[in-house]
């Protein structure tokens, strides 16, 4: 489909106009963070994604990479969409997108959480919870850098 182009096919990748993104959609399945890609700090630690670094799920210099990729707990609940929660669990959409779970983390500390981010998700309680969080932290007035550094 790429002509002889090298492509890189993740969620974020929009491809060429004339390619049938619903077939590159259900081919990627959303959400790549323990499926189709992971994140590899400098130290060697493995996380799920780039956005969850603090989720450590082994050190390549003390295993091997294949046993992280394939036999970790939280690499196995990602790829297993039966186990999201919220909206997402029960969304027609969960195959081909699964929401961010990196975001679903930051909100709920739950990588299997509803993704706040999706305008799918604006009934459910615990989205508009998070959404005024958000619009809270807003109005916050910002510190300046001088005075961060004085805290
Ligand atoms: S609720 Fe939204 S973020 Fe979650 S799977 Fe459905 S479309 Fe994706």
């Amino acid at each position: 489909m790429s002509g002889g182009e090298i492509v890189a096919p993740t969620h974020m990748y929009i491809g060429h106009p004339s390619w049938d993104l619903k077939v590159l959609a259900e081919f990627v399945g959303g959400c790549g963070a323990g499926r189709i890609y992971c994140a590899l700090q400098p130290n060697g630690d493995v996380s799920p994604c780039v956005f969850m670094p603090r989720i450590i799920l082994g050190n390549i210099t003390e295993s091997s990479f294949i046993d992280i990729w394939e036999k970790n707990e939280v690499m196995r609940r990602l790829r297993n969409r039966s186990l999201l929660k919220g909206h997402c669990g029960n969304c027609k959409y969960k195959h081909v997108c699964g929401g961010c779970r990196a975001r679903a983390l930051g909100y709920f500390n739950d990588i299997m959480a509803p993704d706040s981010g999706c305008i799918r998700e604006l009934e459910e309680p615990s989205i508009r919870f998070a959404r005024a969080l958000e619009a809270e932290h807003a109005r916050m007035p910002r510190v300046s850098e001088g005075r961060r550094n004085m805290l």
